[in-house]
């Protein structure tokens, strides 16, 4: 059986091929996920794709420089402006 960390399913298993030639298992964490609208909850532009990179670099280039950047798309934005003016 494999170290105890690795049987944790927090990490992916991807099978490669070994310098060997012969196909191993590879356990790698998965850093991928897509950030999504607070209100539709489609996929949001600007905003990195790896959670490494949330942590790494100045605050303007991880998600877009607007009211609700990063929570609310632009479609979903419009919207809510148009109700509060409009005051519906
Ligand atoms: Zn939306």
């Amino acid at each position: 059986m494999v170290r105890p960390a690795l049987r944790s399913r927090s990490r992916r298993r991807v099978t490669r091929r070994a310098p060997s030639g012969e196909p191993r298992v590879f356990y790698e964490r998965d850093y991928g996920y897509a950030a999504r609208c607070a209100l539709c909850g489609g996929p949001l532009g600007g905003v990195p794709r790896d959670a490494r990179e949330v942590k790494r670099g100045p605050k303007s280039s991880k998600r877009p420089e607007r009211p609700f950047g990063g929570v609310l798309c632009p479609r979903c934005l419009a919207l809510a402006y148009k109700t509060a003016v409009r005051g519906l």
